[in-house]
């Protein structure tokens, strides 16, 4: 008989591992308190890479990541991504260069760009840089159409998704045999814990502690423009790519940022920055901001795995989860239902917090 597995979460990461599962044969249900399309997940930049700033186990498991997009992609035609290329440009000469002959050394596709160069890329900067990295195996996806394509294929399969909210796990001796949701429980012989934010309080319900700190980020939307940009712009304090939609949206981090003690404030200051940099963008109109809170495990890498001395239950938190969601996804499901545990998620196990 098949596997039943309960995925809590319905953002990227949850409807990532849901496709998966079903795919492979298991009966899931996926349960969220947020409907589909998860609380992180449409706050995100959502820019897909493996770029700078990690350690190279950490950079393997992100380019992994990103091949895994694209057979995501053939195996689920009309999933909003665009590989539409990066030019970054947001440390100083020193660094940028460091980064990429580091990143050149692990097989990333650099190429060093000047001015000219930079100009034909993206020719509607108004200060084109002197110097940058461009990058253009590296994408987006529009992430809360990506994770409902995904669960929407996933109930094509078989899958159940169902609105409600966990008030705790269901444990006998040891083992979790389910949820408990309004009072009733629902059985399982395995329970994922892809719940973003909310992971700790409902892994806390068996005394299973996950060190999640959920940093603010401020990202701002224009309304729908004429054709600016071709790809992501990483330039210093200011994030920049436009949507599928034709929105322009920004952040001082890709990671969102600091929304202060006036968002509104910081959100206008950050618009009015981002249309001054772009020519052209006179016309273009601020919609909205939002305020996402980036469910990050405190030493900034993921979770994934089962969690050790409770059985029955698998975790996968993380941020980057635009990123890593297909390959999140086929690994969680390879390990759940054949007990293979992909070498490239060797670091990312909860037991390296105890120690
Ligand atoms: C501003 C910002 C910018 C970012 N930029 C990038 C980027 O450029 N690239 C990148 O790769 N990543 C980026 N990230 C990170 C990425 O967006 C997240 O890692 C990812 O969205 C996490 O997805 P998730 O499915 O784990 O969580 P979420 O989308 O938060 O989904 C959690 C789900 O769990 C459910 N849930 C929680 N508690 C309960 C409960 N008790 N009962 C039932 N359901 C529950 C929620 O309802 C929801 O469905 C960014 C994040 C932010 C905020």
């Amino acid at each position: 008989m098949s596997k039943q597995v309960i995925v809590i979460g319905a953002g990227i990461i949850g409807a990532s591992i849901a496709w998966h599962l079903t795919k492979a044969g298991a009966q899931v249900t996926v349960i969220s308190e947020s409907g589909a399309g998860g609380v992180a997940t449409p706050n995100s930049f959502a820019w897909i890479n493996a770029s700078w700033g990690n350690p190279e186990v950490y950079f393997r498991l992100r380019i992994r990541a990103m091949a895994e997009w694209k057979r995501l992609a053939n195996d689920l035609p009309g999933l909003p991504l665009n590989w539409c290329g990066g030019l970054c440009f947001d440390l100083p000469a020193d660094r940028l260069e460091a980064y990429a002959a580091e990143h050149s050394s692990w097989g990333y596709g650099i190429e060093r760009v000047d001015a000219k160069r930079a100009a034909q890329i993206e020719p509607n900067l108004v200060e084109p840089p002197e110097f940058a990295v461009y990058v253009a195996e590296e994408g987006v996806a529009e992430p809360v159409a990506a994770a409902k394509a995904l669960l929407t294929d996933a109930e094509r399969r078989g899958a159940r998704v169902v609105t409600g909210t966990i008030d705790r796990l269901a444990l006998t001796n040891g083992k979790v045999k389910g949820v408990v949701i309004s009072g009733e429980t629902m059985a399982a012989d395995e329970v994922v814990i892809a719940a973003g934010a909310g992971a700790p309080a409902i892994a806390a319900t068996t005394g299973i502690k996950l060190p999640i700190e959920t940093p603010a980020g401020l990202i701002v939307h224009s309304r729908p423009y004429k054709t600016l940009l071709n790809g992501l712009v990483h330039a210093e304090k200011l994030h920049v790519r436009q949507t599928a939609e034709g929105r322009i949206i920004a952040g001082t981090d890709f990671a969102g940022g600091d929304p202060g003690e006036n968002p509104d404030a910081t959100a206008r200051d950050l618009f009015a920055a981002m249309k001054a940099a772009l020519r052209g963008g006179d016309g273009l109109e601020l919609d909205f901001h939002t305020v996402g809170y980036r469910p990050n495990p405190v030493d900034g890498f993921p979770i994934i795995g089962r969690a050790g001395g409770v059985a029955g239950v698998y975790v996968a938190v993380m941020h980057s989860g635009i990123t890593l969601a297909p390959a999140v996804g086929l690994f969680a499901t390879r390990e759940i239902l054949d007990g293979e545990r992909d070498p490239l998620l060797g670091p990312y196990g909860l037991s390296r917090f105890a120690q």
